[in-house]
Parts: structure tokens; C-alpha cells; sequence
């Protein structure tokens, strides 16, 4: 019977079997046996389906791979420790010496620094785009380019890339598109819909979405799939078992979750959008969002995120998180919790003065991650601290 991708991202199964127990079983193990020398050799020699160790396939990080290749609509996947792992292979494993990397400026603080301090040691060249500005980039490109690299919601600005044009570009230039769906979710938007080559995910925030594991993904096209594997097989960056069955049980709940947590974040951005103490509000699925229209476009929900600049600034916005009773401070985001985070002296402290200015983050900025408690609980902690 064929089925929804919402459907499947609950009913694969790791062992293909019949349920016998209702959760799939964990399998905790770094090897695995064989019958005999000649089915030994077979799996070995790749002429029959088989384990073989954990750093190259495991069922239980199958089923978590499969299930989220299913709800992003590609056609293979890898499943590794963490985001940062997933974006690091979705690099190594493309480029290569004398090439040059197209990445939008507003990404993850651990990419910018992957991409600015580490890939030029390989020399690995890159060139930052303005996220909101796609006549800009024809001017970036090189004949040596390989790669465009986006997220889109940007962190914490909230931009949104219009990823049909971001493909389109891609395809007239013969590059290969990549896209951190971290955001967003594959619930909330599938890149591949729109060219995206790869998709890579950090599976700590949303899909785990309780603060309780680190794990990623890279996922695309079949061919490009398996060079990230042989990579990835080889250097060893693979998601441990216990961690895939904890996120394989999360995308069960993806979706009523994520639905949950962008109706109550759309509900917290209309209630505070005209707060006097709040300088400007962003939220994709608000009419005031200056990419409203490619975020209906693109986008399922409103994901959520929501941010503000406080009219005091600094000292308004430190202000602002010791008042907070309910929400916690952390640099974590995607949690049945909400989160209160400052980006400036945290997950973008590595920035410059100016590089954090071009993208959109001001001294008072303040990032919510908008969790599953009772949005009048959520909006009144909100406004008594502001
Ligand atoms: C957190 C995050 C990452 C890195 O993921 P880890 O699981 O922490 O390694 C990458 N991209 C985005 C957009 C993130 O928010």
C-alpha cells in the first residue's frame, strides 16, 4: 500500500518484519555475525545486503535514515552524530582542493567558522552572499565553483531564501545546491521539491525535539548519497544506534509537534508584533515579514522561531532574560520548552562586530524557541519580562 511521507516517518520499521514488539527494537551493537564463510564474503563483497559494522550501517540508524529520507522526499540518506558532522561531510565529501564555495552569510556560528577557519586549510575557497539578495550572486560565481550552501529560515534573522530561485541559479550554473533544513523541518518545507541536491539536517533541535540527543543527517540523490557514505564509512562521523532510536521514535511526533509549536509561535508573534517596548518582530508566516510571500510559498507553517530587538538594546535585553520565570536560558533551540537565547554573545559571539550587522543581529536581539506549553503561559512570562 502506498502511503503519505507522514505516514511512513512512523510505520518503517528497522528489521522489516512483522511488529512484534509495537517499537521497533534497538540494536545496540558495533558488528555483525554471518552465518557461514561464503555469506561473510557476499556482504563483504557487497553481492548481498547485509551489516557490517556500525560505522557503516546499523538497522536501527536505518530505519531513522529511512524514515526521514521518506519525510524530506529524497531518494537515499546518512545519518551522522551531530549537524555539525553533516555539514562538515556534505563539504569533504564535494569539495576539494582549488575549489570555491558559495555560502549565504547567514548561517549556523559553527558552519561560518568551518567554512572561514578550517576549508581554507584545505584550500577550500568560499565567497558569503547576501541572503536576501539573489542578483548579487551571479557576480560571486567562479569558474571553479562547486557548491551553493544555504539555510533558510536564517539564524536568528529569520530571512527566507526563495529556495526556486536558489535552484534555478544552481542548475544554470551546473553547481551543486545545499540546504540546512534544520529550521524548518521537513515538515515545514522540503528543499528537494525545489532542486535542492543535498538536504542536511541537525537532528538535535526540532526532530529530537526534547533536548535529550545530538544526531544529523545528510540526504539527496542516490548517487550523491553514496560518496557521503564512502566518506562518512572512512572517517567515521556515524550516528550512534541508541541516539537513531531516540530520534526515530521523535519523527513519529514531527509533525503534531511541529504544528503545535509554529500555531502557538504564529500566536505569540501577533501579540506581541505591536508591543511598544519592542523595536521590530519577526516571524515568516507574519504579513509584516519582509519575504511574506515567498514564506507562503516555500513554507507549510511559520515554523517556531520568533525574534525581536528590544527599543533598549543591550542592556534592555539582558534585562529582559534575567526577568524571565518560565522560559529557560540556553543556546539550544526546538524543545517541547521554550527557549529565551541572545545570539550576539552566544551562538554568534565568534562573529565580528560588522559581520553580525550584516546579518540583522543587533545587540538586543532575542531569539525565541517557541515550545509546547500553553501559549497564554508562554505570552504572559513573555510580557511581564519585557
Ligand atoms: C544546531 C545547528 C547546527 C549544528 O547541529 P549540531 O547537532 O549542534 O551539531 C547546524 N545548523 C543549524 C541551523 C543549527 O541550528
Amino acid at each position: 500500500m502506498s502511503t503519505h511521507r507522514i505516514t511512513q516517518a512512523i510505520r518503517i520499521r528497522a528489521d522489516q518484519t512483522p511488529e512484534k514488539e509495537h517499537s521497533s527494537p534497538v540494536f545496540l551493537t558495533s558488528s555483525f555475525c554471518y552465518d557461514d564463510a561464503e555469506q561473510m564474503r557476499a556482504v563483504f563483497a557487497d553481492e548481498k545486503e547485509g551489516n557490517i559494522y556500525t560505522r557503516f550501517s546499523n538497522p536501527t540508524v536505518q530505519e531513522f535514515t529511512d524514515r526521514l529520507v521518506a519525510l524530506e522526499g529524497a531518494e537515499d540518506g546518512f545519518a551522522t552524530a551531530s549537524g555539525m558532522s553533516a555539514v562538515v561531510a556534505s563539504f569533504l565529501t564535494f569539495l576539494k582542493k582549488g575549489d570555491h564555495l558559495l555560502a549565504c552569510n547567514a548561517i549556523f556560528g559553527s558552519t561560518h567558522t568551518v567554512i572561514t577557519k578550517y576549508l581554507p586549510k584545505y584550500g577550500i575557497d568560499y565567497t558569503y552572499v547576501n541572503t536576501s539578495d539573489l542578483a548579487s550572486w551571479e557576480a560571486a560565481i567562479r569558474p571553479n565553483t562547486k557548491m551553493l550552501f544555504l539555510e533558510t529560515p536564517t539564524n536568528p534573522g529569520l530571512d527566507i531564501v526563495d529556495l526556486a530561485a536558489a535552484g534555478a541559479f544552481c542548475r544554470n550554473h551546473n553547481i551543486l545546491f545545499n540546504v540546512d533544513n534544520c529550521f524548518a523541518t521537513p515538515i515545514g518545507q522540503t528543499p528537494i521539491e525545489y532542486g535542492a541536491d543535498l538536504v542536511v539536517h541537525s537532528a538535535t533541535k526540532w526532530i529530537d525535539g526534547q533536548g535529550r540527543v545530538l544526531g544529523g543527517a545528510i540526504l539527496g540523490k542516490k548517487d550523491l548519497i553514496h560518496e557521503v557514505y564512502l566518506f562518512c564509512r572512512s572517517t567515521g562521523p556515524s550516528l550512534s544506534p541508541f541516539n537513531a532510536w531516540v530520534l526515530s521514535r521523535s519523527l513519529e511526533t514531527l509533525d503534531v509537534r511541529m504544528e503545535r509549536h509554529s500555531s502557538n509561535a504564529l500566536y505569540i508573534a501577533k501579540a506581541l508584533e505591536n508591543n511598544p517596548q519592542i523595536a521590530s518582530l519577526r516571524y515568516p508566516f507574519l504579513p509584516s515579514h519582509p519575504q511574506f510571500d515567498i514564506a507562503q510559498r516555500q513554507m507549510r507553517n511559520g515554523g517556531g522561531i520568533v525574534c525581536f530587538d528590544l527599543k533598549g538594546g543591550l542592556q534592555a535585553g539582558r534585562n529582559f532574560l534575567d526577568s524571565l520565570k518560565l522560559l529557560s536560558l540556553t543556546a539550544n533551540l526546538g524543545d517541547t520548552r521554550s527557549i529565551a537565547s541572545h545570539p550576539a554573545s552566544t551562538t554568534h559571539a565568534k562573529l565580528t562586530d560588522e559581520e553580525r550587522a550584516a546579518v540583522g543581529i543587533t545587540p538586543g536581539l532575542i531569539r525565541i524557541s517557541v515550545g509546547l506549553e500553553h501559549r497564554d503561559d508562554i505570552l504572559k512570562d513573555l510580557l511581564q519580562a519585557i
